[in-house]
């Protein structure tokens, strides 16, 4: 925590309520942890913890043994993308309130989407690129790791990596040390939000460990081909789209032809995890995370599943053995930590930032309803629809994340462009701004719960399994069952080890939950309430 970051903007600081600022010091709590490793799956269903258990023998099977798991966890907010996801885990509470509504917004004063960390009063540190002109200045509340940071007068030390910038960033919170996300070619990189200069032992692992030199040899599967027919199915179908820079959708992969054809390509293979494991490693050693009692954190968001995950969706034996491996990275991760933290010192938290559908055109030729528009057609079909109903072309700014912005908030306009687009075959549900702001429909509510002025006038949902994407690999967004359902693992000592809950939780009681076990604050919008029941108060 560098000091300059206590130099609040004045905004900001008065919005924060009372509760925050009273929490000055991290109440003794003999549950807190030496280190809070906070580890996000991007793209990773709950039905992969239990698809692929018999053969889960690493971290992940630790995590399931050991930790105390909440099965029934959701999501309580639509869409559902990693920037509204990872704000939420580390906000404890919805879009509604933190205000990253989508990766990308419109934003109707500047006339063009809006990135969720963009801020070009930041330069890149690590890079000359501008795309790393990043911060947490469009997150409106603080996260548990900026209530860990007041409560310790910033001696916590917070770091967060991922390949993805809003990965990363959403963990530090405003207040944290560093993130760290990757430019394909330099290696970590970050912003001046956060650091003048990358510190030296990240130079030496950028010189050591470029993205490119993980990807040498081939990508086979790690286990019997049987186990893959058996749980995902053929490896060559159709509905897989080829990674970036391979040749073709099936194994093996030859990682260094996809490198040499590509620089992203080692994002959407079990390189983009070890990676990333291996930067948090040395960063623990460099940093001394865990080394005292005031708790540290180490958080990694694994992006490669996701970028995998897009191109292949859930059945396919690459995604499968994409987690069989992810696995191994996080045995070595907590074996290691083992010896650097020590067992029982670190408490591990497991999620994801969103599920994803099965491809359509699969699911459609397995006999299941489903169906697909290109993002193109879908929404020049709506504004036919529109138009047809009268309404001018002029007033329908813009459609994006599965909401309508309008020229103005006028009820009847909005209410009339809900009845025009109710008329398309893909909409299930539609809504004006008002009717989901009073609606008591727990539908209606996703839709609230996602939504603040940032967003649209109208808002729809799509049926069950019908997507607006292309005809291979897969997407997530929706407020369905496939994208809200994701693991939620917490392993350390405050937690009942193998204790399984059935009942409903949400992600967004897991920062209530962190705060209460190491004994701070919750971040300033919380809306989320704690898994957690102290030993005192059983
Ligand atoms: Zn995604």
């Amino acid at each position: 925590m560098k000091v300059s970051h206590w130099l609040i903007p004045l905004a900001l600081a008065t919005a924060w309520p009372i509760q925050s600022l009273q929490a000055q010091t991290q109440e003794a709590s003999t549950q807190a942890p030496k280190l809070v490793v906070s580890i996000v799956v991007d793209q990773m269903r709950a039905d992969y913890l239990t698809r692929f258990e018999d053969l889960y023998t690493g971290g992940i099977q630790t995590l399931m043994s050991e930790g105390e798991s909440f099965i029934n966890a959701h999501y309580s907010h639509a869409p559902t993308y990693t920037g509204p996801g990872h704000a939420t885990i580390y906000t404890g509470t919805d879009p509604r309130f933190h205000g990253i509504i989508a990766n990308d917004w419109y934003d109707a004063s500047l006339k063009r989407s809006v990135y969720c960390v963009e801020d070009d009063q930041v330069t890149p540190v690590g890079s000359s690129s501008d795309a790393h002109r990043r911060s947490p200045k469009n997150i409106r509340s603080t996260t548990w790791t900026d209530e860990l940071e007041w409560a310790t007068q910033g001696k916590a030390k917070v770091i967060a990596f991922s390949i993805k910038d809003r990965g990363a960033i959403c963990a530090a919170g405003h207040y944290g040390d560093a993130a760290y996300w990757i430019d394909s070619d330099a290696g970590f990189v970050t912003s001046s939000h956060y650091m003048d200069d990358l510190p030296k032992w990240m130079m030496r692992f950028n010189r050591s460990n470029a993205p490119s030199s993980y990807m040498t040899g081939s990508w086979d599967r790690l286990l019997d081909v049987s186990h893959y027919d058996a749980l995902a199915g053929p490896d060559q179908s159709d509905f897989e789209r080829v990674p970036k820079g391979a040749k073709s959708a099936a194994f093996p992969y030859d990682l260094k032809a996809m490198q040499s054809a590509y620089n992203g390509a080692f994002k959407s293979t079990p390189a983009g995890n070890t990676l990333l494991v291996d930067a948090a490693l040395v960063a623990v050693k460099a940093e001394g995370l865990g080394q005292d009692d005031i708790t540290d954190v180490l958080a990694i968001s694994f992006s490669a599943t996701d970028y995998l995950g897009h191109a292949m969706g859930p059945r396919s034996q690459e995604v499968m053995d994409m987690y069989l491996r992810l696995d191994l990275d996080l045995k070595h991760l907590f074996e290691s930590l083992d010896l650097l933290v020590g067992k029982g010192n670190y408490l591990v938290t497991f999620t994801a930032d969103h599920g994803a559908s099965d491809n359509p055109m699969q699911a459609k030729a397995d006999g299941f309803p489903a169906e697909l528009w290109a993002p193109a057609d879908l929404e020049a079909e709506l504004r036919v629809l529109m138009h047809q109903a009268g309404i001018d072309n002029d007033k329908v700014l813009n459609l994006s994340n599965d909401q309508i912005y309008l020229s103005s908030r006028e009820q009847n306009l909005a209410v009339a462009v809900r009845n025009a687009i109710l008329g398309h075959p893909a909409i299930a549900e539609a809504w004006t701004w008002e009717e989901i702001r009073l609606s008591p429909d727990p539908y209606a509510q996703l839709r609230r719960n996602g939504s603040d002025k940032r967003s649209g006038q109208v808002f729809y949902a799509l049926k069950p399994g019908h997507l607006a994407y292309g005809p291979t690999g897969t997407t997530h967004g929706s407020g369905y069952h496939y994208d809200s359902h994701v693991p939620l693992i917490f392993m350390g000592k405050a937690f009942n080890p193998q204790a399984m809950h059935n009942e409903r939780a949400y992600i967004r009681d897991m920062a209530p939950t962190l705060s209460k076990v190491i004994g701070i604050a919750s971040p300033s919008a919380c809306t989320g309430n704690p898994l957690w029941v102290s030993p005192a108060n059983k």
